[in-house]
Order: structure tokens, then C-alpha cells, then sequence
């Protein structure tokens, strides 16, 4: 698994080069309200976008504001300086304020060739979900357009059934992470997720079944407690190899580059359109839907006894208002169902800032008696 944490860690990595060499297309999004199956049915390889922790803002900065998420600024930041430049087109969405004024000065700044806004309701609803089908058709045709490829109805069913096998497998290597004896540590995991959406899907699937091979054989010892991670967009394996290296191993998330982008999606039948529409709308574990507390806290408590969490840390980015203020009912909320919590608001990427979080997660361990 030494090897995925590896590969992980680049934003480009040689999977992609041979991709773009054979004439492939990459396509950039972040939040996962973004239905990939779309890019894949068109042959299009759909790239999350992250910034893996990286430090940089000083491009960023002179966009967005100081009071903007780390995450998002370091995001814009690697695509201004250029890194990002192998990508063929982004897909915008309103995931938050954030995010959005990320994409916006990204498109100002860089007007890439390819940029396709796709707008998802705040709320689940019979209306709501029309719209989004809405969306996902525009969605469609604009890709479709755009790089003169026929996304039909059939290819659509087809990537989604190559999805779905994927997150099934991604399901099984994750119960072995939660299981009485984790076969992975949370650095591990988080690996996995980026791979999932920066790879080929047969590339991906190749190393998947060799993870999950290795993690039937595997053992995670010494550690001093299991936690739960979850909060804000965190892709930085740093953070998570920090609270792991003194003895709290993260045996589950609920992080939107971990379990939320893949557990609950549920099998897809019926019109292509509609089925990802409800699929994605009625799935997506994000402070950023409204009225929908009460089901991301079920899926919070499920996914911390099924893992049986001896505590669970909420993290957020300095600014990410959403998950800042989700994090303080969470908290109480958890603590009342007798998981004891400890709260993270953490400047994103900042190396000077995993001292304080090595002492807080420590005093978090001792707490709990780990
Ligand atoms: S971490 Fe918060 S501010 Fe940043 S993208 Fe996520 S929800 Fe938006």
C-alpha cells in the first residue's frame, strides 16, 4: 500500500501522462455533487481536484480573499501557477461560496478551453430533483458538444454500472478498515479515495484489487484508539499520518474525500438522467444541503458504531463556515450519544499548524484513556 500513499501524493501522476500520450481527455471538478459517470459515458476521464495539503497562496491570494478556505485557495493556487494545466476543462458547481469563487477566478484568470457550471439544489425535493435532472441533461450536452463525443442513454447505464462495481469493491476494502482488526490505517484510506478519482478507471480497478488482496492478509497494530474523522474537505494525508503517528488510528470517515463520496450511492436503474439526479441529490452528506441535518447525523452515528469508534475528530478549514458551524451540533449531538469528540479547526495545509494538532490529538487520546 507504500505505493498508493506514493502515488497519492502527486497531483500528476505517470497513469495520467500515458492517458493524455494515447489522446485522453482529463476533465477537473471537486465537489462530489458531480455526477463522473457523465464525463466517463463521454470518455473522459473525470479528475477531482486537490491540493494536497500544499502551502502556497500567494497567486491565490491576489483573488480570493484571506477570509476564503485554505482549501479552495490553494486549489486556485495550483491552478494558476500552472499545474493544473493538464486538465482539458473544469465543471464548476455551488458546492459553497468557497468553491465557487474558486472556479470563477480560475476561469477568469486561465478561460479554459472547456468550463461548464453545474448548478445543484440546496434541498431534496420532487422540484429539486427536476432540476438537477435538468442540470445533468445541459451537463450532457455541453460535454457532448464540447469534445464532439455522443453521450448516449446506453453508454450512460454502462458507466454507471462500471461505478457502482467500483464502489462495491471500495465498500469491502473499506469494512476491512473498520473491522475488529483494521487492515488499514486512515493515511491508507484516504490514499485509496484520491487514487479513485485521479486514475483510469481500469487502472484504478487494477490497484484496488491488489489492495484488497494485500489488506485480507493485513494487520494495523499498536495503535492507542480508534477514531472517526470527519468535517471539511481534508485531502491531506499529512493530517491524517500526524493524528496516526501518535496512536490514534482513523478506522472511518465521514469525509467527502473518504466514505461520503462512495458508501450510500445506491443501485441506479431506470432513465439514466433521473437515476443519477436522485442518486447524487439524495446522497450528498454536506452541510451545504439544507433541512438535512438529521440524515448526516445517522450517517455520522452509523458510520462510528459500525466502526466502533472510540472517538471521533471534527475537523474544519479556518473560514469553512458550513463545517464550522455543522461541527458544534455535531459535537453535541455525538457527545450525547456517548462518543466523546474533539473539535479541529485547522489552517489548511500549514505545516507550523500540525505541531498544535500532534499536542491537541495527544491530550485527545489521554482523555479517552488511549
Ligand atoms: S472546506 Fe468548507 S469552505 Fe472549503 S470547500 Fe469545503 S465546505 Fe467549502
Amino acid at each position: 500500500m507504500e505505493d498508493a500513499i506514493r502515488l497519492a501524493g502527486d497531483i500528476l501522476n505517470s497513469h495520467l501522462e500515458e492517458w493524455r500520450r494515447a489522446g485522453g481527455r482529463i476533465v477537473g471538478y471537486t465537489c462530489v455533487a458531480t455526477p463522473r459517470e457523465i464525463m466517463d459515458a463521454a470518455g473522459i476521464l473525470p479528475y477531482r481536484i486537490r491540493a494536497l495539503g500544499k502551502p502556497e497562496r500567494e497567486l491565490a491570494d491576489a483573488y480570493l480573499s484571506r477570509f476564503n478556505c485554505g482549501f479552495c485557495r490553494a486549489c486556485l493556487q495550483l491552478g494558476l501557477d500552472g499545474t493544473y494545466d493538464f486538465l482539458d476543462g473544469l465543471v464548476e458547481n455551488n458546492g459553497c461560496d468557497h468553491l465557487r469563487g474558486m472556479f470563477e477566478d480560475w476561469q477568469y484568470a486561465k478561460d479554459p478551453a472547456f468550463f461548464h457550471y453545474l448548478r445543484v439544489p440546496h434541498t431534496v425535493s420532487e422540484e429539486a430533483l427536476e432540476f438537477f435532472a435538468e442540470e445533468l441533461e445541459l451537463f450532457r450536452e455541453a460535454l457532448g458538444r464540447h469534445f464532439q463525443v455522443d453521450i448516449s442513454d446506453a453508454s450512460l447505464a454502462e458507466a454507471m454500472e462500471r461505478s457502482n462495481r467500483t464502489r462495491e469493491k471500495l465498500r469491502e476494502l473499506f469494512s476491512l478498515r473498520e473491522g475488529e482488526r483494521p487492515a488499514l490505517t486512515g493515511r491508507q484510506a484516504m490514499a485509496v479515495i484520491l487514487l479513485e478519482s485521479s486514475l483510469p478507471p481500469a487502472v484504478f480497478e487494477d490497484y484496488l484489487a491488489r489492495f484488497l488482496e494485500e489488506s485480507e492478509r493485513n494487520e494495523v497494530r499498536g495503535y492507542r484508539a480508534r477514531l472517526l474523522l470527519a468535517g471539511s474537505a481534508t485531502d491531506e494525508l499529512a493530517l491524517v499520518g500526524e493524528i496516526e503517528d501518535v496512536g490514534g488510528l482513523v478506522v472511518s470517515d465521514a469525509l467527502c474525500y473518504g466514505t461520503r463520496a462512495f458508501w450510500n450511492l445506491p443501485r441506479l436503474a431506470g432513465d439514466p438522467i433521473h437515476a443519477l439526479a436522485e442518486a447524487y441529490l439524495k446522497h450528498l452528506l454536506c452541510p451545504r444541503m439544507f433541512d438535512d441535518y438529521a440524515t448526516r447525523l445517522d450517517y455520522v452515528l452509523r458510520t462510528a458504531r459500525r466502526a466502533r469508534v472510540d472517538g471521533a475528530v471534527l475537523v474544519h478549514n479556518k473560514f469553512c463556515d458550513l463545517h464550522g458551524v455543522e461541527n458544534v451540533r455535531l459535537r453535541l449531538d455525538l457527545e450525547e450519544a456517548g462518543i466523546p469528540v474533539l473539535v479541529l479547526e485547522k489552517e489548511y495545509g500549514s505545516g507550523a499548524d500540525l505541531g498544535r494538532i500532534r499536542t491537541r490529538i495527544q491530550a485527545f487520546l489521554e482523555r479517552i484513556g488511549g
